[in-house]
Formats: C-alpha cells, sequence, structure tokens
C-alpha cells in the first residue's frame, strides 16, 4: 500500500482546435461554424464519396507553422498526411486524415509562470469529424457533416503538469498565443478548443510512470477543467493508498466529481499509412524564416516589454496582455505622457506615479464605461485621454471631478480642458478661467449684491454656494468667497 503523502501526479494533455480557415481542410466548403442549418457546407469531398480527391488548405499549413513557431517547436522540412482508419458514424470516409509519424511541428515548449517548462511533444494537422444530434422526441440519431473536414490542429504535450492549475494556465496561455496569431478564437464554450487530460498518479520517487491513467474528456470550460483534474487526482489518491487498483478508462465530468464514461478495453489498431492522395509538405529554411518574421509579438514578450518600459502593477499588465487593444490604446496614450514629461523635465520617479495613474484610470475608470464594448468605438482620442491625466497629476482637477469629466469625454469625445473651460470647471487657483464665471454670477444676481454691500452676510453665502455650484465643486469654499469679495469691491 502506498503512502498518500507519497503519491504525485503525472498529466499530459492532448488539445484540439478548430483553425478559422475560410474553406475546408481538404476541399472548398466554406468552414463556418456559426451554419445553423445543418449538411449545409458539404460537398462530394467532405462526404467521402467514391473517387473524390483531396487538396490540402495551404492557409491551414500556414497557420499550423505559426503556432509551431510561437511554441518553439522544430518544423521538419517534410511532413506529410496519414490514414487512420476506424469506423464511426460522423465519419463519412471510414479513415481521418491526419498526421502520424512526420508531423508539422515537433518538440516545443512553454514555460509557466512559476518557471516549470512544460514540453510540448508534438502539433500536428488533422481534418474534423461531423456532428451526431440525437433527437429523443423521434428516438433517433440525425448525422450534421458541415464539421466534418474542418481544420484541426491536435497539440500534444508530454506527462509534465503536476495539478489542474497548471494545466489551465497553459491552456490559457495558449488560447492568448491563438488569438494573437489570428488562427483561432479557441473558445472553450463553443467546442473550438477540446481539452483531453491524461492524469495518473504513482509514487514520487518512480520516474518510469508506474500509475495508470485514466483521461478526462469532454469538459468545457478551463474552471471545469482545473476542478476535474484535481478531483481525479484525489480519486486515485485516496484509492492507490488503500491498495486498491485505478483501471484504464475515459471520466467525464459532472460538476462535482468525475464520472465513468467508458472502460477501455485493448488499445486499438489504427492501421495508419501514408496518405497515397496526398504529397508530402516540404519547406525551405527561408519559408519557415520568413513565417517567424511574420511572427506578431506574443504575450510573453508583451509583459516583459509592458513591465520594463512602463514600471506598472503586474496585474494591470495582466489585464493589458489580455486585451491587445487595450494594450495599443494604453500604449498610445503613455507616449503621449512619456513627451510630455521630457518637455516638463518630469523625474522618473514622478513618471511612474504617471503611468500607474494611467493604468489606473484606464483599467479601472475607462474600461469600467466601456464595458462590454468595444474600445475600437471609443470617442475619446488616446491624446485626449493623456491630456486627462496629466491635469489629474497637475492637481488641475480634483480626482473627485475627474470621474465626472471622464463621463463626459466618453459620451462626447470632447478635449477635457475644453469641457472644463465650457462648464466652468476650473481648476482651483486658475483665476483667468474662475474669473468670467464669477462675473456672470455677479451680474445674474443683482440683487444679492445690494444686500451683500448693506452688510447682509447671507447673501455673500448665497453667492458662494452659486459659484461652487457653477464650478460643480471644484473651487475651495474659502478661495470661492475670496473671488466673489475681491469682484464686489
Ligand atoms: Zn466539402
Amino acid at each position: 500500500m502506498a503512502d498518500y503523502q507519497k503519491l504525485e501526479a503525472v498529466i499530459g494533455l492532448e488539445i484540439h482546435v478548430q483553425l478559422n480557415t475560410l474553406s475546408k481542410m481538404f476541399c472548398a466548403c466554406p468552414n463556418n461554424p456559426e451554419e445553423s442549418k445543418p449538411n449545409t457546407n458539404i460537398c462530394p469531398t467532405c462526404l467521402g464519396h467514391p473517387g473524390t480527391l483531396p487538396t490540402v488548405n495551404a492557409s491551414a499549413v500556414e497557420k499550423m507553422v505559426r503556432v509551431g513557431l510561437a511554441l518553439n517547436c522544430h518544423i521538419p522540412k517534410e511532413s506529410e498526411f496519414a490514414r487512420k482508419s476506424y469506423f464511426y458514424p460522423d465519419l463519412p470516409k471510414g479513415y481521418q486524415i491526419t498526421q502520424a509519424d512526420k508531423p508539422l511541428c515537433q518538440k516545443g515548449f512553454l514555460v509557466l509562470s512559476n518557471q516549470r517548462k512544460i514540453r510540448i511533444r508534438r502539433i500536428h494537422l488533422e481534418e474534423d469529424t461531423g456532428r451526431l444530434v440525437h433527437d429523443h422526441q423521434q428516438n433517433c440519431s440525425l448525422i450534421d457533416f458541415n464539421r466534418a473536414g474542418v481544420p484541426l490542429m491536435e497539440l500534444v504535450t508530454e506527462p509534465d503538469f503536476k495539478n489542474g492549475q497548471e494545466v489551465t494556465e497553459f491552456a490559457q496561455e495558449l488560447q492568448m498565443i491563438l488569438r494573437y496569431l489570428g488562427v483561432s478564437n479557441a473558445d472553450m464554450e463553443k467546442g473550438e478548443m477540446r481539452i483531453e487530460a491524461n492524469v495518473s498518479v504513482q509514487p514520487k520517487a518512480d520516474p518510469l510512470g508506474s500509475g495508470t491513467k485514466t483521461e478526462l474528456k469532454n469538459i468545457n470550460s478551463f474552471h471545469a477543467v482545473r476542478m476535474a483534474i484535481d478531483s481525479e487526482i484525489e480519486r486515485q489518491r485516496v484509492m492507490i493508498s488503500q491498495g486498491e487498483k485505478v483501471t484504464q478508462e475515459t471520466r467525464g465530468w459532472n460538476g462535482q466529481q468525475t464520472v465513468l464514461q467508458r472502460k477501455k478495453e485493448e488499445e486499438q489498431e489504427y492501421r495508419y499509412f501514408s496518405e497515397p492522395d496526398l504529397l508530402p509538405i516540404r519547406w525551405t529554411e527561408r519559408e519557415i524564416m520568413e513565417i517567424a518574421q511574420s511572427l506578431p509579438e506574443l504575450p510573453a514578450a508583451k509583459r516583459s516589454r509592458l513591465s520594463r518600459e512602463y514600471q506598472i502593477e503586474q496585474q494591470d499588465i495582466e489585464v493589458l496582455v489580455r486585451d491587445p487593444a487595450l494594450a495599443s490604446y494604453f500604449e498610445k496614450a503613455a507616449s503621449e505622457l512619456l513627451s510630455w514629461k521630457k518637455d516638463e523635465k518630469i523625474s522618473s520617479e514622478k513618471t511612474s506615479q504617471l503611468m500607474k495613474l494611467l493604468a489606473n484610470y484606464l483599467i479601472s475608470d475607462l474600461k469600467g464605461l466601456i464595458g462590454s464594448g468595444s474600445i475600437k468605438d471609443l470617442k475619446i482620442t488616446p491624446e485626449n485621454f493623456a491630456e486627462l491625466i496629466i491635469l489629474i497629476f497637475q492637481g488641475k482637477i480634483p480626482s473627485r471631478l475627474a470621474k465626472g469629466l471622464l463621463k463626459d469625454m466618453f459620451e462626447t469625445g470632447g478635449d477635457p480642458s475644453q469641457i472644463m473651460a465650457d462648464q466652468g470647471l476650473a481648476k482651483i487657483d486658475d483665476e483667468k478661467m474662475l474669473q468670467p464665471v464669477v462675473k456672470r454670477i455677479i451680474d445674474n444676481n443683482p440683487q444679492a449684491c445690494q444686500d451683500y454691500r448693506q452688510g447682509k452676510t447671507a447673501a455673500l453665502q448665497f453667492l458662494i454656494g452659486q459659484l461652487m455650484g457653477e464650478t460643480k465643486g471644484a473651487v475651495e469654499p474659502d478661495h470661492a468667497r475670496r473671488l466673489i469679495e475681491d469682484q464686489l469691491k
């Protein structure tokens, strides 16, 4: 019997992702996951009619190589497609075109935030199957072939994960990289990204993998993947420490615990062989280099650059990295601030305050106003947003009023100084901007002015109240009193 404390988990992943190409993998049918009418995007090729020939979708192949390069993979000079024979009702040909021992990408890795390196064994390209729809009213099953032949990438990791947290971090980072590369939205809820985890538990000192693995499948959110893995590790640790044997099986997740879906009988024999209807894919070094040079800045690089250049909080950096449009807006506004600080000769310590102020107003306030809308529709230019931050930084607008000003800018797209002038929202000690407002109040209230001159102090209070109201509280009461008294002299 094994000691519960000395048992540790070994986890490996297989992740399938639908690529967002315009057409399917081996025919010209549209690849449209939004198509709701069954069997609309189909042709003899993706229905597997005898005598049809597949043609490789070059865009899918290039997207895959982009993913491979982003994940530090080696791209072999030659790779090829293979036939995997098995019978399933939603697989019309009776075999799937996939890749076997010559995949497009090999031996990559991704580093987690705890600095552990997760090795990627391979990433290959294949075609998706159709979809079975079970009609319980009619008591029958129907097949929709819209998805049959959609390009699917399969990524296989080495068994390098230790817990559910590491797995979800890896999967979320992968999703972000796929989005940065523009190859897939990889939405788990929509089935665009499907994670299968092989989980086994064994004594820590045992490097050979003596544990029996179970396969967790059909889990459709990051949160559920994490819970399912941790719950499965616990189940196996308890079983093994009590002397029970874990059996090889496929398990699902019911929201509370992993549940048996089916027992694994002997390994299936897929009889892989090279696809005779397709030529091998060959690359020159130059072609690979050109694709590598076309990659955008990836999340990890963006994280370290933002931290180096702007010295803002780690959690703010994470918000920006997850939202590239917001990050680009931040950087435009930050560059305005940096050139302003250069002219004003602001110290570097103060610069970091300025950047934190920008990150704060952008991430808490502006993002809150945008809500579920898109930053692309935002009326405030980065220049005007930077100007607002400078006004706040200089104390020209009290922070209690800044949020209201930001809201006005959000609605009208106006320039902050202009809005302040229009609304009499002058800075506390800017006499020049306040004088016309004071004059207007005095002109509009002749009776109160006369009362004041006759010694009625309540009249002065009234005029101060008017000025405070006009400036929405931007003027301190003492200052307002002095301004009015001076004007009435
Ligand atoms: Zn087709």
